[in-house]
Order: C-alpha cells, then sequence, then structure tokens
C-alpha cells in the first residue's frame, strides 16, 4: 500500500500564505497557494504583481515551496477552496513551477485568472478548471477530488475532500456552519455525514476562532444587523455611508438591498468592489442592475462622489473599500477630504466588518475614524459576524465526519493549542490522532 503523508508549506506558523500538500504514494495534491496579507501591506486594493517569488518568500508573504523539492512524488494538482487571497493570491508566483492543473469552483477560478492575467513577472500556463461543488475531478487512477459546499465569507466556498485507497482526506480551509445563508445554500451536511460514514482518514481544519467561544452566528444575523442600523433610524435626511469587504457578495447584497428599502441609490466605490462585484455578475452570484453604479478606477470613484454631493447625499448610499483604514481606499480618501464628498455633523459611517487584529490595520482604521469623527460623523463599528468557525462548530465538524486524524492549520501555535483542546474533548490524543506540524514539516499518517 502506498503512505500517505501531509506536507505544511505554508499557514502553519501564522493566518496566512496556505499551502498544503498531499502525498499519496508518489502523487501529489496542493491545496491553496496563497499570500501572507500583513507582510506586504496590502488588502484588497493593492496588488504585489511585481515582485518576485524570492523575495516575497524571504519577506515570509508567500510559502516557502523549495521544500516541495525534498519530497519524493510529482505534483498532479493544485485546488483551491475559496477565493480569498490568502488561499489564492501565490498562485501567480508558484503554481508555474508545477506542470499540473489548478481546480477551483467557478467564482475562484474567475479570481484566479484574474491574478493571473494581472500578473508582471512569472507567465502561469497550467490548465485552470472550473469545478462547482458537489462534482468530482480525477486526478490519477486511484486519486479523485470532490469538492463538497460550504460556507465562509465569500461565495463559492468548499471542502476538498482527496478520495484515496485509505480513505478521505478533507481540507476544510475555510468555513463557517451556517444553516441559513442569505447567498448560495447551506453547507451540504448530508454529503459530510456520508462521508463520515465511509472513513475520513484525516481532517486538515483553519483554526482562526478556535478560541472563540460558542457558534459563529449566520450570515443572517449580519444582514439583520445591517439592516437594523441602515433602517431603524430617525435620521433619515443625513449621509450615510458603509464600508465592508470587496469579496463579501452576500454582505453586499444585503447593504444594497436595505438602500433600496432607505429609498437611495446604492453605489459600489473602489478598485477591488468593482472586481469582486464584476465577477459576481459573470458568475451568477449577483445581478446586473441599472439603478446600481459601480465604479472602479479612481477618477470613477471621483466623478460619482461629486455627483453626489451636487444631487444630495440623502438620496445615495455609497458602499465604500477601506474599512480597514487602507490608505488609498475610498473611505481613507474621503475622510481625509481628498475627493468631493463632505463629510458633516451627523453624517453616519458604518463599518460592516471587525478590525483584523494586526497594529497596521488598528492604527489605520483609527486614523481613519478619528479624521471622520473630527468631521462630525457618527461611527457605527463592528456591524458584522464572521465567516470563520468558532469552537462548538468545529466540535460539531469532528463528530459530524469524525476523522482518524486531525491536523490543525491556518493558524499559529495559539489557534493551534485553541484547536487541539476542542479535539481533546472530542476524544483525541495529541501525537497519536491530532497533530500540531509547522511550515516545513512533513506528517506521515499511514
Ligand atoms: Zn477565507
Amino acid at each position: 500500500m502506498k503512505d500517505i503523508s501531509i506536507i505544511a508549506v505554508g499557514g502553519y506558523d501564522e493566518v496566512g500564505r496556505n499551502m498544503t500538500a498531499i502525498r499519496v504514494g508518489k502523487d501529489i495534491l496542493v491545496m491553496d497557494m496563497g499570500v501572507r496579507l500583513d507582510r506586504v501591506q496590502i488588502h484588497e486594493d493593492t496588488n504585489v504583481e511585481c515582485m518576485h517569488s524570492s523575495d516575497l518568500i524571504s519577506m515570509g508573504a508567500i510559502p516557502n515551496d523549495s521544500i516541495m523539492s525534498n519530497v519524493d512524488g510529482r505534483v498532479r494538482a493544485i485546488a483551491c477552496t475559496h477565493g480569498h487571497l490568502d488561499h489564492i493570491g501565490a498562485i501567480s508566483k508558484l503554481a508555474h513551477r508545477y506542470k499540473a492543473p489548478i481546480v477551483a469552483t467557478p467564482f475562484t477560478a474567475d479570481l484566479i485568472d484574474q491574478e493571473i492575467k494581472s500578473e508582471k513577472i512569472f507567465r502561469v500556463n497550467n490548465p485552470l478548471i472550473a469545478m462547482s461543488a458537489g462534482k468530482r475531478y480525477q486526478i490519477t487512477e486511484d486519486l479523485e477530488l470532490e469538492f463538497i459546499r460550504v460556507q465562509h465569507s465569500i461565495v463559492d466556498c468548499v471542502f476538498a475532500a482527496l478520495h484515496t485507497p485509505k480513505g478521505a482526506i478533507v481540507y476544510a480551509n475555510d468555513f463557517k456552519i451556517d444553516r441559513s445563508p442569505t447567498l448560495g445554500e447551506a453547507p451540504d451536511f448530508s454529503r459530510l455525514r456520508q462521508l463520515g460514514r465511509e472513513g475520513v482518514l484525516a481532517l486538515i481544519t483553519e483554526t482562526t476562532n478556535a478560541g472563540i467561544s460558542g457558534k459563529t452566528p449566520s450570515e443572517q444575523i449580519a444582514k439583520d444587523l445591517v439592516w437594523d442600523v441602515l433602517t431603524g433610524t430617525e435620521e433619515t435626511k443625513s449621509g450615510v455611508l458603509v464600508t465592508t469587504f470587496s469579496s463579501h457578495i452576500a454582505r453586499i447584497r444585503a447593504i444594497i438591498e436595505a438602500a433600496r428599502k432607505m429609498g437611495r441609490k446604492p453605489v459600489l466605490l473602489g478598485r477591488s468592489m468593482e472586481k469582486y462585484w464584476n465577477t459576481a455578475v459573470r458568475t451568477g452570484y449577483a445581478e446586473k442592475s441599472n439603478d446600481l453604479f459601480v465604479c472602479g478606477r479612481r477618477k470613477n470613484v471621483d466623478k460619482a462622489l461629486k455627483r453626489i454631493m451636487s444631487e444630495g447625499k440623502h438620496k445615495y448610499l455609497p458602499i465604500m473599500t477601506g474599512h480597514q483604514g487602507e490608505t488609498g481606499a475610498t473611505l481613507s480618501r474621503v475622510a481625509g477630504g481628498e475627493t468631493d464628498y463632505l463629510v458633516e455633523s451627523g453624517d453616519r459611517v458604518i463599518f460592516s466588518a471587525g478590525i483584523i487584529p494586526q497594529p497596521m490595520n488598528i492604527s489605520n482604521r483609527h486614523i481613519v475614524e478619528t479624521k471622520l469623527k473630527m468631521r462630525g460623523a457618527r461611527i457605527y463599528d463592528n456591524v458584522h459576524v464572521s465567516g470563520h468557525a468558532c469552537r462548538e462548530d468545529h466540535w460539531e465538524l469532528l463528530r459530524m465526519i469524525n476523522p482518524e486524524h486531525v491536523i490543525p492549520s491556518h493558524g499559529n501555535l495559539v489557534s493551534h493549542g485553541q484547536y487541539l483542546q476542542i479535539a481533546e474533548e472530542t476524544g483525541y490524543s495529541l501525537g497519536t490522532n491530532v497533530h500540531l506540524v509547522r511550515n516545513g514539516q512533513e506528517l506521515i499518517i499511514n
């Protein structure tokens, strides 16, 4: 029988730059190739297309895949579970080193295609295969990849199950257990339970929110929060600005619906807002609409803001980039008085996002909020729920699919430790069937 190992390439010492290789005999499936956003000071509005992979590796910004040359095997396929940059952002820098197709769901594949096309240094010619949730891809004679529908803070997210002769290896990066999503369907629980009955050899799981008690609230709750803040007020004549994750199509749709309820025209502002919204329209997750303005380029954003000022702020609901206070994003420029949109006393600014807890974000966000407050704006903070599973969601997944081995990933030692506690409470034991691995290590599981 062929031996099976899990190679932790990136994302095992940190949140970000995810890359995991699963080796079955001499055949390898690579899961995700992501960037670590805070290391290149990029967010949704910046790109690293002009940087070389070796520089990015030495900065710790992308996975150090040099360890792959010591692994005895050949990469047969690369698969990505969703379109966040910490899962697909290094494809354009690393994928060309492997002669293997890239498999992803249609929305994710479209984003990967854009990443590849905007790359300035490397030519990535790997075939790109769009495969929907519920479908399978034959990698070799005895290896098959299956996508299983799940929910997260971006549409078209899946678990990847690699079917091997010794059972399935499930890669669960990232997910939330959301039974009432506002876009797309709930996770495919019946398939997951079935997998559990058939036999899951290993689960590789994210640990981002493993330290947070309880369950992650459904996106429906976030929608209610957004609607409550936007429509539940007597202050209907003031200017209102909303900022959120531009890749969070479900959330943006909820904000757009609320705008219509308020009798205001929704306007999407910022380069990444345009990018993700157009991708959603192309892949059927959003509809083209005549009463929705989408402006990406700075010139067009500024023109739209000027028009809003001249026609009346109360007629519009601008939805913009800049929830982390990113310099150069639309909200920062508005707060700094760099556009024609005048923030006045009593205008409301809604952050439909939490602060990603990095010192740089905390500081940038503080600056933007202070500038807005100095102009008299009212701030509505954290109108948001997370897209990552919390403690009881992790416990539930373990019980549902009952894996033989568990490998915490997408986190640091702290979040892995927090996950370990959940696993031990569920009957696993460290070193026997739950394994802590660090970047650069290969774990032989069978
Ligand atoms: Zn994600």
